[in-house]
């Protein structure tokens, strides 16, 4: 055990495992000395919280520690649920200890155990117990040393223990102890800190070294929160550095040089149906100022579902559209529009007749089922299905200047003749190998290598990259994220936001339905349905509970809700169910059943086809909703904001609490989506909110997100850097560190 260790010593070279223990650590990622170390705690226990069992009270979060005896497994009461069962004792008494469908939590744990239990206190007939409590095994209860759990290793007194990211196999004392051995051989004293020592002067944080010991075993709160923001820092300026060197590059590209006749764009708008708003307005406003710089823009639309990105799209792509590629008098440059699905991509091909109806100017859709040209030549006013060969040869040749179409926009097999405007809509849809493609695309050149190749690099390395010219790019998205995420994650983008509704729209009606008024709404809802309407019901999950999550016993499934619905609610309707599991042809198929209204209630999860139009569709109903964000509820009544009709939305609770009511009462209040991020950031932080892996961003750092004045740090610190040495030349030790991270994202 005295050989030195690095950061690539197997684990399991430094610290005696079981096989189950390695299957569990394997699972949370951690192979080598280095996974443990920058495996970081959720949170952290105090011992000085503890509570005696004999004081416990009904309805209250205990914390409490003594020995676990008892342990079985068995089936629940009624519904056969896997039960594990148990009881803890202290020198104040004992306690029942019941965990529904985590019957296996009873096998892990030995009979005479010493254990630690969080979780809430219930009682039935009288009886008190804890249900769903997190457990662990500790080696000493706090009563028996005093303040201090972690002194038999010569760690100092501190009542600040980690709690680990859960697993089955592995507690967080064991994860502490393992620790313990690897601090101990001294690696800590060999690792190069990848922060320049002027900045973490300049913020006070703690260095490499000291920020690892405070993570992992704090002293002192402060001590854990100073760490803690050092790695956020560190995990921010990184990303901020990427995206203010990539920014800095595609500053430096030309780009197509784009400037509309005023009269003509304005002719265009003019026949829209509506009048812009201001923030459509503007938003064109800042897109025409790109467009004309001769260097690619970079901008990200955000704006609520339903708030008219698509009109500003398509006063973009006419600005494009009646531009001659340079040193010609025919023909025109090109537009790609990519949107998520089949659905979305024929709706927007068919708002694009309606807008360019007239023009002369010609639309392809593409899409895996097929494709269409706009107009056709029987009927200037309609589309004609036309063979995917003969579609690509006109993109090919420049003839068809705007394609609309899925990913399927990527493929090798397209080609263009000036390609000038890439459009992603939805692009959060997208994943994050396809969303770097279309970066790339528009993007540097140099970094191409680093990545699988696609049809837009090698369209850029013929036609485009000959001619030196990128093609701009106009990202668009619903979801609202706060300011500071947006900094982070879009740092390389401009952004103009769309945050005013189109006048007229009817204002939804949104209600907290608490569990005795249920039944009520259902009356409503069913007038609504007899009145032709349609519902969306939302689930928490597709299937029964997961067993792993806290309190999912209470969690509403897809499937189980139809299954209900129909036999007890609403007998007389069409009910059909919609979630991420299903196949692209099955999602489909149900979504234009419901599209025609062969079903009248589609029970889903909350991330099915955000973007999709059902107008009349008038209700919908958000199960479990104290399990979503504010901005991610919004985001769901905007499915139902599509017509003249009256909206409503039917928020239904499961818990009585005040909290979780008078944080969702916000969503009555609040004028759009960016309103409820900010307050969903300020009430629960991002990590409760997205799920960082989505972003490429670690739970960490998406807590550290509430923190505007650190992400503005560490933007300001990576800009600045990048102005200096745009290619971060003379200051090799950032250069590696930033080149090993753009590896790793880009092979993930
Ligand atoms: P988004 O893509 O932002 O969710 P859409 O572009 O699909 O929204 O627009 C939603 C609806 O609002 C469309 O039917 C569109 O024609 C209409 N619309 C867009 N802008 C306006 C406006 N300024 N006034 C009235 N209606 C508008
Ligand atoms: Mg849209």
């Amino acid at each position: 055990m005295d050989r030195p260790i690095n950061l690539q010593t197997l684990l399991s070279d430094v610290v005696r495992m079981l096989p189950p223990q390695a299957k569990a650590l394997k699972k949370l990622g951690i192979v080598t000395v280095a996974d443990l170390l920058f495996h970081f705690p959720t949170r952290y226990g105090d011992t000085a919280s503890k509570m005696n069992i004999g004081e416990l009270e009904k309805g209250r979060e205990a914390v409490i520690f003594g020995t676990i005896s008892g342990l079985k497994t068995s089936k629940a009461y009624r519904k056969k649920i896997p039960l594990g069962e148990a009881w803890i004792t202290d020198e104040t008494g004992r306690i029942k200890v019941v965990w529904f469908h985590q019957a296996y939590l009873a096998k892990m744990i030995a009979e005479g155990a010493l254990v630690r239990a969080e979780g809430k206190v219930s009682d039935r007939k009288g009886e008190l117990y804890l249900s769903n409590p997190k457990i662990e095994t500790v080696s000493k209860t706090p009563l028996a040393v005093g303040n201090n759990l972690f002194n038999d290793d010569g760690v100092p007194d501190h009542s600040l223990y980690p709690v680990y990211p859960e697993s089955r196999g592995v507690t967080s004392n064991w994860i502490y102890h393992a620790l313990q051995r690897v601090f101990k051989s001294g690696i800590l004293d060999t690792l190069a800190d990848p922060l320049p020592e002027s900045i973490l002067e300049k913020y006070n944080l703690p260095n490499l070294r000291t920020a690892l010991i405070w993570i992992h075993t704090p002293r002192r709160v402060d001590d854990a929160l100073a760490a803690r923001k050092r790695f956020a820092f560190e995990e921010i300026f990184f990303i901020q550095l990427a995206k203010q060197r990539d920014r800095a590059r595609f500053e430096h590209e030309a780009g197509f040089v784009i400037e509309p006749k005023k009269d003509d764009l304005d002719r265009f708008i003019s026949a829209f149906p509506f009048p812009l708003t201001g923030a459509q307005r503007k938003s064109i406003d800042a897109i025409l100022a790109d467009l004309k710089r001769g260097h690619p823009m970079s901008r990200l639309l955000e704006g609520d579902v339903g708030s008219g990105k698509t009109a500003v799209a398509a006063a973009a792509v006419y600005a494009v559209t009646t531009t001659r590629p340079k040193g010609q008098d025919f023909g025109n440059l090109q537009t790609a529009y990519m949107v998520p699905t089949e659905i979305l991509a024929k709706q927007h091909f068919e708002s694009f007749i309606q807008y360019f109806r007239g023009s002369g100017i010609q639309i392809g859709l593409i899409t895996g089922a097929g494709c269409r040209k706009f107009p056709s030549k029987v009927n200037p006013d309609g589309w004609t299905d036309i063979s995917r060969t003969q579609l690509l040869k006109w993109v090919a040749s420049g003839e068809i200047p705007i394609l609309i179409g899925t990913h399927t926009l990527i493929q090798k097999s397209v080609t263009w003749k000036h390609l000038a405007l890439a459009i992603i809509d939805e692009q959060h849809r997208f994943g994050v190998a396809q969303r770097a493609a279309l970066a790339q695309k528009s993007g540097n050149p140099k970094e191409k290598s680093a990545s699988k190749k696609t049809s837009l690099q090698s369209r850029k390395d013929d036609s485009l990259a000959l001619a030196g010219i990128q093609p701009h790019l106009l990202s668009m998205t619903a979801t609202p994220i706060p300011r500071t995420l947006a900094l982070t994650l879009y740092g390389d983008l401009d952004l103009s936001l769309l945050d005013e509704m189109p006048k007229g729209r009817k204002q939804i009606i949104t209600m907290i339905v608490s569990p005795s008024d249920r039944k009520a709404t259902y009356e409503k809802i069913r007038a609504e349905l007899a009145a032709g309407r349609q519902a969306y019901v939302i689930c928490p999950r597709i299937n029964e509970p997961d067993p792993d999550k806290e309190g999912a016993i209470l969690a509403k499934s897809v499937t189980e809700e139809a299954k209900r619905l129909k036999q007890d609610i609403f007998p007389e309707y069409e009910i059909d169910i919609l979630h991420s599991k299903m196949t692209a042809t099955q999602k489909e198929e149900v979504m234009n059943e419901f599209k025609d209204g062969t079903i009248q209630i589609l029970v889903a999860t909350s991330v099915v086809e955000v973007g999709v139009n059902v107008p009349n569709a008038t209700v919908i109903v958000i199960e479990g909703a104290e399990r979503f964000g504010l901005a991610q509820l919004h985001q769901l009544r905007g499915r139902v904001i599509r017509s003249n009709h009256q909206a409503y939305c039917y928020v239904f609770t499961e818990s009585q609490g005040e909290a979780a009511s008078e944080r969702l009462k916000a969503l009555s209040k609040a004028a759009n989506g960016f309103e409820l991020a900010e307050l969903d950031l300020a009430q629960r932080g991002a990590g409760a909110l997205y799920s960082g892996k989505q972003w490429g961003v670690s739970d960490l750092a998406m807590e550290a997100l509430r923190n505007l004045k650190m992400v503005e740090a560490a933007r300001n610190e990576a800009r600045a850097i990048i102005e200096d040495d745009p290619e971060i030349i003379r200051h090799p030790k950032l250069k590696a560190e930033l080149d090993k991270q753009t590896e790793r994202i880009h092979f993930e």
